[in-house]
């Protein structure tokens, strides 16, 4: 039933008895409902209904139950609350695109995203429990778009035909917003695919919506499957906030059924950008059974980079500084940057000389794969493409 959402969004609501389906009826999507949590001057809630007519809003009561808001700088508050920077297209940071990952140049059609030559990726959905606001795929998730699936069953046949494919990722939006009988047919189509080494389904559902693994049906499933293929569940944690009692007894649940769930953090200004809170999130998702994955640089997405990216020499100088104070499965993850030609970590810095190493190329270009990059750092460059080339 749908509550009105001016109801108590109070600490003491036990999230993990609620019905996953029903409650997501409760989200707040329009601005008149958000107005009953945060105080808006008129100006900035005529800026907002600009705002989410181009991105739309969506927040789960769960997660607003995080934000401070009183703060109009609370870190969660920042991931969830559109903000008037939103309007900015590019702005100090630099250009800006739609597609910063190369999805398009690498879209089979029905959802597949064919980017690395042992991974394809499905677009499960474009829906998600919660719509954040630094989103790299903000142009399609709420929205009508045509690189979601059409039909499971029809893709599962390109996956049976490329025998290099080592995994399969359901991604989106967030795939755990299907029905629990659509993602045991999906899984059971990848189940007898001897070419597949594991599957993963790209989620952050434990984040801002731990409601969903509550649901016994749902873990049976993804059990039963882990019986038989290895399944892997990238998650989202970005700032420790996020790391509650609620969300680290959702993992639980996922470990329990014997899944291994690894984290990719987005770094962003105002919310993760500083040693103390980056060693905090490490910590916390070490002390609930979350391996520290990777720790992705912002990425020139319109109406996000002006106001998340954080420039490289800055970046480059807290993420190391972090690492100094994690023990060795704390500084296990990877500072990277999610690139056009590929994956690309961020090794560390030689005086104002960028190290980096790509560790995934593109299909076309395999030779790129492994291979040692050196730039030239300056004080705004955010991207790759922002650093000029240079000699160690
Ligand atoms: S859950 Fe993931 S795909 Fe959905 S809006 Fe957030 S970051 Fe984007």
């Amino acid at each position: 039933m749908k509550t009105n959402s001016s109801e108590a969004v109070d600490s003491s609501m036990n999230w993990r008895d609620l019905n996953w389906k029903e409650e997501l009826k409760n989200n707040i999507t329009s601005v008149e409902q958000l107005k009953d949590f945060i105080s808006l001057t008129p100006e900035e809630e005529s800026d907002l209904q600009k705002i989410i007519g181009n991105h739309p809003m969506n927040i789960p009561r769960y997660y607003l139950s995080l934000v401070d808001t009183d703060n109009p700088a609370d870190p969660v508050r920042r991931l969830c609350v559109p903000d008037v920077e939103e309007l900015v297209l590019a702005g100090a940071m630099g250009e800006t695109t739609g597609d910063p990952y190369g999805d398009d140049k690498h879209d089979k059609g029905n959802g597949i995203l064919h980017k690395y030559p042992y991974t394809a990726l499905v677009v499960g959905t474009e829906y998600c429990a919660m719509y954040c606001r630094h989103c790299f795929r903000k142009r399609m998730v709420g929205l009508p778009n045509n690189q979601t699936v059409k039909n499971f069953q029809e893709a599962s046949h390109y996956f049976r035909a490329h025998h290099e494919l080592t995994n399969v990722l359901i991604s989106g939006g967030d795939p755990f917003m299907l029905p629990t009988p659509t993602i045991k047919a999906m899984l059971d189509e990848l189940k007898d695919m001897d070419h597949l080494n594991y599957v993963r389904i790209g989620t952050r559902a434990p984040v801002v919506y731990p409601i969903r693994f509550f649901d016994d049906e749902l873990i049976e499933v993804l059990q039963d499957f882990n019986r038989v293929k290895p399944l892997y569940i990238p998650t989202h944690f970005n700032h420790p906030n996020e790391i509650t009692p609620v969300a680290a007894d959702a993992i639980l649940r996922l470990r329990e059924a014997g899944i291994t769930v690894n984290n990719q953090a987005v770094f962003l200004r105002g919310v993760n950008d500083d040693v103390e809170t980056l060693t905090e999130l490490m910590n916390g998702l070490l002390r609930i059974g979350v391996n520290p994955y990777y720790l992705y640089q912002c990425m020139p997405v319109s109406r996000v980079r002006h106001h998340f990216q954080v420039p490289l020499k800055e970046g480059v100088d807290i993420v190391d500084e972090a690492r100094k104070q994690l023990d060795g499965y704390g500084k296990r993850f990877k500072f990277i940057i999610g690139h056009d030609i590929g994956k690309i970590e961020i090794c560390g810095r030689i005086g104002d000389k960028l190290i980096m190493k790509q560790l995934h190329a593109r299909p076309e270009h395999p030779e790129e794969s492994s291979r040692m990059l050196v730039r030239q750092l300056t004080e705004n460059a955010g991207w790759l493409d922002d650093l000029p080339e240079v000699e160690l």
